[in-house]
């Protein structure tokens, strides 16, 4: 590539939450900057919705806009999915065999759902009492699953790490059991959480509080528990489970309902490209949001390597940072601005009440306000209108229309 440029195409892949708000963030910066995203879908979804949807708390429709409505004025959409990339000669390939030239190219295109990592689990789904608010067709089955128990075993799964929003399995649970208790059902449903990790939660600070939860809900908590099969018909599960000693056990469950969060990987469109780490992600640099290897190709979101909570909040801070680079290695400068890591995970904990986990790189506790305020390690009725009020709208009015409310990027000199 020659710098600068001031006519430079810049293309980005994904038109989820990271891919629109970089698109955002560049055309307020640049108005006149040529921008296509490519993105198959013709709807964009606000998935940290689904949480409230599966919880009977939104409405599904309130989760899902039309492409077309929400795309940044400025920016071009060209509908079909990349299938490829060859960074060398600054393209990529679309669905059908078409070569797409770039100048500068962001990629943002999420993270997979491996449904077929558990054995029987497609055939099942939105049936037989299996749900996950993974899935926006799946939320509202959630919703009517929880109102519709009367007794029997609740069960509900966590994979092995990544995945997007790490409290999400756990979320909907507690707003699950919560519903329960305050219709007086809670003690005839039996509630256990098995989770591939060895911990509650990754950071320790937000544990105890979470405990409480698990201890007032009367959870049955099985850690380096992973979810293995599903048989709908039977309603069974299988798990594998790893005692004390590290020696695995096959156990089996009966269930009611099972609530399911997929395993999770890099895209195969990335895995199998030259943009991936060893791991199948991205490889950026942490902070610059910028490829190792190919110095006009920046990535974001869930399927980069940095190593942040998966989570539209991170989201939020690396959309400025991406364009802030992307902007100065296009004028022939370095990049200066710097991804703290921030990522953040509102643990809907009950109705009315969440625990706010805000956290850096390598669980670095970042609070967005004083503790007199919201202290994020414990539950908050305050956090809980954050939640439900305020970020929906910071979505899709602040973060999608580039106002980077609260992730002003910080250059390189203020970082250190
Ligand atoms: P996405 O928003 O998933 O967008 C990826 C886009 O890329 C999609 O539109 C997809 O169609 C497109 N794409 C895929 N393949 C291709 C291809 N081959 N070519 C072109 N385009 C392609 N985050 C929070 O901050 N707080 C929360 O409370 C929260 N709760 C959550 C609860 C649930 C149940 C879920 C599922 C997620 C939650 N998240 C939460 C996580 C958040 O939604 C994601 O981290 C965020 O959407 C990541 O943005 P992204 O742009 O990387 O991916």
């Amino acid at each position: 590539m020659k710098l600068p440029l001031t006519n430079a195409t810049v293309v980005i892949v994904g038109g989820g939450a990271g891919g629109l708000a970089t698109a955002a963030s560049l055309l307020r910066r640049r108005p006149n900057l040529n921008v296509t995203v490519i993105e198959p879908r013709d709807t964009h979804y606000y998935q940290p919705g689904w949480t409230f949807v599966g919880g009977g708390i939104f409405d599904q429709a309130k989760t899902a806009r039309p492409m077309a409505s929400i795309l940044p004025p400025g920016a071009k959409w060209h509908q079909a999915a990349v299938t490829g990339f060859e960074p060398a000669l600054n393209r990529l390939r679309i669905k059908g065999g078409t070569r797409v030239d770039y100048d500068v190219l962001v990629v943002a295109p999420g993270i997979e759902l491996n449904w077929d990592g558990i054995e029987g689990l497609r055939d099942t789904l939105g049936q037989n009492g299996v749900t996950s608010n993974y899935a926006f067709e799946l939320a509202p089955y959630t919703d009517r699953l929880v109102r519709d128990l009367r007794g029997g075993r609740a069960l509900f799964t966590q994979p092995p790490m990544p995945i997007k929003c790490a409290g999400a399995p756990q979320k909907a649970m507690y707003l699950s059991c919560d519903r329960w208790r305050r219709t007086g059902r809670l003690s005839d449903i039996d509630v256990e959480f098995h989770s591939a990790g060895a911990t509650l939660f990754g950071v320790e600070h937000f544990v105890p509080s979470l405990m409480r939860y698990i201890e007032r809900y009367g959870i049955d908590l099985n850690l380096t528990s992973t979810l293995t099969a599903v048989d709908g018909q039977a309603k069974r599960a299988r798990f594998s489970t790893k005692d004390a000693d590290g020696t695995l056990r096959i156990v089996e469950r009966d269930f009611e309902m099972l609530h399911v969060c997929p395993p999770q990987r890099a895209p195969g469109i990335i895995r199998e490209s030259e943009l991936a780490d060893s791991a199948g992600w991205v490889e950026v640099d942490p902070g610059t949001l910028r490829h190792r290897r190919f110095g006009n190709i920046f990535g974001l979101g869930d399927a980069c390597s940095a190593p942040n909570a998966k989570t539209a909040a991170a989201v939020r801070k690396q959309a400025p940072v991406v364009a802030e680079n992307l902007l100065a290695v296009l004028d022939g400068c370095a990049p200066a601005a710097i991804y703290d890591g921030y990522g953040s995970c509102p643990l809907t904990v009950e109705r009315g009440r969440v625990v706010l986990a805000e956290f850096g790189y390598g669980g670095k506790l970042m609070p967005s306000f004083p503790a007199w305020l919201i202290d994020g390690t414990k539950p908050s009725h305050l956090a809980w209108f954050l939640k439900e009020r305020m970020l929906p709208p910071i979505y899709w009015k602040a973060m999608l229309k580039g106002h980077e409310w609260l992730a002003k990027p910080r250059k390189a000199e203020e970082a250190a």
